[in-house]
């Protein structure tokens, strides 16, 4: 049955007159999905599917960009928010539940001697830099990596628009693997750089020593290390990647998946540095918020009670093999990959044949979109994804990719993509 998306695209428009993008996150915008011809408004979701405003039904493989690690309207954790909800959502005073998730956080997370909260992952960044910056006393950063919407890091990318210049010459990006790039920016700015920050893993595996030659490099520089786990923290294991790996930062930043979709981050670290946070100005109204509070707690059990991690990596490295050895039957495996771990993995595209990463992507998007399938070019696995749905998806992979190299080699692939083509948040400049 092919899908209509005749209420998204009218709603749309409705929408785009009272909300600027008509969402509150690019990666959820319209700007992410083919134009006109994928679903855009979400109706609910449940467990492993999610149905838009259409009454069409998708196996979601993004999962509200990686928070709903364990499925959507999972039990355990809509009785906790529920039976909270009885006790109060707020109060006027901080809750007994903010220790023990401090506690159960400290339990796991090699750095997370002390620990505070925040709604956004990028409340938990820039809470980071700025502790770093008063122990240090120093004003610049190094970054690689994403780490959220605030100036001190969005200076450094294309979608600069509003971030004063002053401010974006304190952020210098280092490159992943490289350490003579950060070395570099230690180089030119001696005695100056506050902190390291950085994603211990993004679809690039770290080559043998980086991470602790990072660590070394940062530390003979005074400076602090911050690692952002937004990703990968409660993915890669309960300990995030800084266990994973066995290097352990003095700070480090938590998010999306350990409240299953409550919004809910954390700053943890170090007491020598954590303690400071109590003079930086750390502070907002909805910080104790008890309902997400309760939410992180009830999913960090159901991670060590039940297989929940083994699994997002078991048939996480199904699809991500049976993807790949697809793209190679196809012969499409010099363009297209599927990186990253088995628990997140990223398609790699690149332009071949004449035709964009773009063009290509979207025709992609187009077509497993009708396989009914969310998708947008990643694998965010869940606990409530099965392995029957995983070889639907390959299954209908195996048609799709053979499509597109047929109309690569054609060149019919731009006559075949029926909408607008994806956008680009961030400019190639
Ligand atoms: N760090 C990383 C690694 C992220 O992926 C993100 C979000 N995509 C952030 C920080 C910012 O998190 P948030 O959008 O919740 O502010």
């Amino acid at each position: 049955m092919i899908k209509k998306f005749t209420e998204s695209n009218k709603f749309l428009k409705e929408v785009l007159e009272v909300i600027p993008l008509a969402s509150q996150t690019f990666s959820k915008s319209y700007l992410q999905y083919i134009k006109g011809e994928a679903p855009l408004f979400a109706a609910r979701a449940k467990g492993a599917y999610i149905w838009d405003i259409d009454g069409n039904k998708y196996l979601d493989m993004i999962n509200g960009l990686l928070p709903v690690i364990l499925g959507y309207q999972y039990k355990a954790v809509d009785e906790a928010i529920k039976k909270q909800l009885k006790k109060g959502i707020i109060f006027s005073l901080s809750s007994a539940l903010e220790y023990e998730l401090a506690s159960l956080l400290r339990k796991h997370i090699p750095c997370a001697e002390m620990a505070r909260f925040g709604k956004n992952g990028s409340d938990a960044t820039t809470g980071a830099v700025r502790l770093a910056r008063a122990v240090t006393g120093r004003d610049h950063i190094a970054v690689c990596g994403y780490h959220g919407w605030h100036d001190w890091y969005i200076g450094t990318t294309t979608r600069d628009l509003g971030v004063p210049e002053d401010t974006k010459k304190l952020s210098h990006k280092f490159i992943y693997n490289d350490l003579a790039s950060l070395e570099k920016i230690f180089a030119e700015n001696p005695d100056k750089i506050a902190a390291v920050i950085m994603e211990i893993e993004n679809y690039e595996e770290p080559k043998t020593g980086f991470l602790e030659k990072v660590k070394e490099i940062t530390h003979k520089n005074g400076a602090l290390l911050i690692f952002d786990e937004v990703i990968t923290g409660f993915r890669w294991g309960l300990g995030g990647a800084q266990k994973y790996y066995g290097i352990t930062p003095d700070l480090a930043c938590f998010g999306k998946s350990m409240a299953n979709g409550m919004p809910i981050s954390a700053l943890v670290g170090k007491k020598e540095y954590m303690e400071k946070v109590a003079d930086i100005f750390y502070s907002f109204t909805q910080g104790g918020e008890a309902l997400s509070i309760a939410a992180a707690i009830v999913t960090i059990k159901e991670l060590e009670k039940k297989k929940v991690i083994a699994h997002i990596w078991k048939i996480g490295k199904i699809l991500q093999d049976g993807t790949n050895k697809l793209l190679q039957k196809n012969r499409l495996a010099e363009f297209i990959k599927v990186k990253g771990k088995p628990c997140w993995q990223v398609f790699s595209i690149s332009g071949v044949y004449g035709y964009s990463d773009l063009e290509i992507k979207t025709y992609l998007q187009q077509e497993i979109i009708q396989a009914g399938f969310l998708w947008y070019g990643q694998h965010n696995m869940s606990f409530a994804h099965t392995e029957k749905d995983i070889k639907k998806l390959l299954n209908a992979y195996a048609k799709i990719f053979q499509k597109i190299k047929k109309l690569l080699e054609s060149k019919k692939l731009k006559e075949n993509i029926k909408g607008g083509l994806i956008t680009n948040v961030f400019k190639v400049r």
